[in-house]
């Protein structure tokens, strides 16, 4: 076998590879659920497949985040430390966006199946 032979099916190995992780992980956010905890309570449960912004006013704050292709992201709060702000966006189940000062968690629940039990 031939270095370049090696070499090409490395790349094949890869291709595959990065494929597979590709679909695993878009079947992954089907259908995902996004949990919205203040202070330890579940304040309200908001669909992925959904695009949409939500402006949360709570106990005289403010937080705002959006839904987008599966994708949620914090773009607005009046916490001191910003840090729910910055965090970077989260797309996958059990990913978390926590906002300290507010006690609010942003966090990626699974998909239909966990939703049912609930109803
Ligand atoms: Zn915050």
């Amino acid at each position: 076998m031939k270095k370049g032979d090696i070499i090409l099916i490395c790349v094949i190995l890869c291709l595959g590879l990065a494929g597979f992780f590709l679909v695993r992980s878009m079947n992954h956010e089907d259908g995902g659920t996004l949990t919205v905890t203040v202070d330890g309570q579940v304040y309200e449960t908001y669909d992925l497949d959904e695009d949409q912004e939500v402006s949360l006013d709570v106990d005289g704050w403010h937080n705002h985040f959006q839904i987008k292709d599966g994708v949620v992201s914090m773009t607005e709060a009046d916490c001191p430390d910003q840090y729910c702000v910055k965090h970077s966006a989260i797309t996958k189940v059990n990913e978390t966006i926590i906002c300290l000062p507010h006690k609010m968690v942003l966090e990626i629940t699974g998909g239909s199946q966990e939703r049912d039990i609930d109803g």
